[in-house]
């Protein structure tokens, strides 16, 4: 407690009081859990330093850290919080699986026809997630269905699912996203629950897609594992009191969802939008606490009064516990889904953190922190700390994957640095995989293959190292010499610019000219250019010529025309998108 009152500023007394007006009695040599001392730093910690801080302050003075392969946000950490408080709580489940295998389609039934009937004609429109019963117990969905929103809302540190259910349409079997959100749910430490869906189907194969899946290490029950596997059919609604049965097991065996109703409330954000007439309005999924009208909050940038909670069939309530969905109105603006919400003491204390926030996210902008970086293992290893490396391996093509990761596999474990790979594809590098960088603390390897514009922002804003390689070796040793301490500065090409092919002419028959159209940053006459076709490498080479009209130019500009000529390259396509580097020294 005294380091408590040290760490956030204050005196010792002053903290004592706060809580014990807050009803917890601590003396000054006592030890605080971390609820108290998230309480204390939520009250000082606006008026002495960042919110920030003062949340790494609550959790350093506890000795609170999240737990292992579950990094969750500090205020929805249950850790520190006594035991006698917690309550069973619904769990929540989300929707993950390939395209067209039924997501969507599972989540309208069941919230279709497992809603009690009074209710239905309540229902208007998903509010982002709901609750249904099976057999007098609640379970929330969330009504978003991939993995791109689930592994999103981690990214910003947000944790909202307690399973994962994870759909393979019989007839079609285990395809790339099914793989993708295995890696996620795996990342996210969340057990699966395994729907495989549209048995109704001809050419359904359900043993097939078990023997997929056992390959991939879900060994169903059939075959002697611990996966908990249902057939199902969102056509005739077999299998879904199974799928829901299945989830209330895996939630007892598993999970043992618990929280404190009796608290303030903490949530996340799961969906926001202005609407007309009641203004920015957002869907909440409170886990711990409760939510009640009148309560100041805030959540990211944005802070409020709830002035009035819907639940999920649009009725007005007065409070919402743990697990909960439910609509708030009354906050100043929009909230990025993925914000955590949390309700405060004062009016004040939510508007000063809200712009803390704001003031922090715009320093952000300015200078991206590294999540993890090869050159800050070195700074691990050189403390003599063990520490695990983990990848996200995207290739152009499977063969090159495997060739990666046996490479990988061979380095071996170093006594100081095991070496993981959480997450691997083929394709470009995706906004996907950057969060499941983020969550993972993971590296982005791309081999032959460029991120897209999405991956791209999403990798700046995150914070998270996406680095390129194109021959195996140089993976190899970056990694190498990172976990030996060794990591040097290497030459590296940085991003000048972009460009589109429109038309390609070839005069004489010299060298093509690729008649292009700048999409962002610049090309200058000395950059090197990687073609990329479909978001893989085709061609790299420097400029031989670059051309406005027949003026040779030393540099061309976003949204202006011009003909590039490559040195070693002709095959130009149209549609190809020209990418425009100079080497400069790498700075960590
Ligand atoms: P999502 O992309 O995973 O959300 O898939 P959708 O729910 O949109 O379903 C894709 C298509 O498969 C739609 O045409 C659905 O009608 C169909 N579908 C989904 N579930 C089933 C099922 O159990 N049986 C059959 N026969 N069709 C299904």
């Amino acid at each position: 407690m005294a380091e408590l009152a040290e760490r956030l500023g204050v005196s010792g007394p002053q903290v004592i009081k706060y809580l014990m007006t807050n009803g917890v009695a601590a003396a000054l040599n006592q030890a605080v859990d971390f609820e108290t001392a998230a309480l204390a730093a939520d009250h000082f910690g606006f008026e002495a330093e960042s919110e920030d801080a003062a949340v790494e302050a609550a959790v350093e003075a506890t000795g609170v850290a999240g737990q292992p392969g579950r990094a969750r946000h500090p205020l929805l950490d249950l850790s520190g919080e006594d035991p006698a408080t917690l309550v069973p709580r619904p769990p929540v489940a989300a929707v993950l699986g390939h395209v067209d295998h039924g997501k969507t389609s599972l989540l309208d039934v069941i919230r279709k026809t497992r809603v009690a009937a009074g209710e239905a004609g309540g229902i208007t429109q998903s509010i982002g997630a709901y609750q249904v019963m099976h057999k007098g117990r609640p379970i929330t969905f969330i009504d978003t269905p991939g993995h791109e929103a689930f592994t999103a809302m981690r990214a910003r540190g947000a944790d909202v699912t307690d399973i994962a259910i994870l759909v393979v349409a019989a007839d079609d079997g285990v395809m790339p996203q099914t793989e993708e959100a295995i890696q996620h749910a795996r990342g996210a430490g969340v057990p699966i629950v395994v729907a495989v869906n549209k048995i109704d189907k001809d050419g359904a194969n359900p043993d097939r897609v078990l023997q997929q899946l056992a390959d991939r290490g879900l060994v169903s029950e059939q075959y002697g594992g611990d996966t908990q596997v249902v057939r199902t059919s969102a056509k005739s609604g077999d299998g879904l009191d199974d799928l829901l049965e299945n989830i209330l097991v895996t939630a007892d065996i598993l999970v043992q969802p618990k929280a404190n109703p009796k608290r303030a409330a903490v949530g996340t954000v799961i969906d926001s939008h202005l609407e007309r007439g009641r203004g920015p309005i957002a869907t909440v999924l409170v886990q711990n606490g409760t939510l009640k009208v009148g309560d100041n909050i805030v959540a990211g940038a944005v802070f409020g009064k709830v002035r009035a909670l819907l639940d999920d069939s649009g009725r007005k309530v007065q409070g919402a516990g743990p697990s909960t969905p439910v609509v708030v109105t009354g906050l100043s603006d929009v909230v990025v889904a993925g914000e955590v919400l949390h309700v405060t003491d004062t009016e004040r204390a939510a508007r000063t953190l809200a712009e803390q926030r704001a003031l922090a996210q715009k320093q952000r902008q300015v200078q991206p922190v590294r999540h993890i970086s090869l050159a800050s293992l070195e700074a691990h290893a050189a403390e003599g700390e063990t520490k695990t490396l983990n990848l996200v391996l995207k290739a152009e093509a499977n063969g090159s994957l495997e060739a990666l990761r046996g490479q990988i596999a061979k380095l071996g474990d170093d006594p100081a640095v095991k070496i993981k790979v959480v997450g691997e594809g083929v394709g470009a590098v995706s906004e996907s995989d950057v969060n499941l960088a983020k969550v993972s603390d993971a590296i982005v390897i791309g081999f032959n293959v460029r991120p897209d514009d999405r991956a791209r922002a999403a990798a700046d804003d995150l914070g998270v190292d996406v680095r390129y390689y194109d021959v195996v070796y140089h993976v190899t040793e970056d990694i190498e010499k990172a976990v030996k301490g060794m990591y040097e500065p290497r030459m590296v090409e940085v991003f000048q610019g972009r460009a589109e092919v429109r038309r390609v002419f070839t005069v004489d028959g010299k060298n093509a000219i690729a008649g292009s159209h700048v999409l962002d940053g610049k090309i200058t006459r000395n950059a090197v250019c990687k073609v990329l076709r479909d978001g893989a490498e085709v061609a790299h080479s420097r400029i031989e010529a670059l051309k406005r009209f027949k003026d040779d130019v030393r540099e061309v500009v976003k949204d202006y025309d011009c003909g590039i000529t490559l040195a070693d390259f002709n095959e130009f396509q149209e549609g190809d998108v020209i990418e425009a580097y100079v080497v400069e020294q790498q700075n960590l």
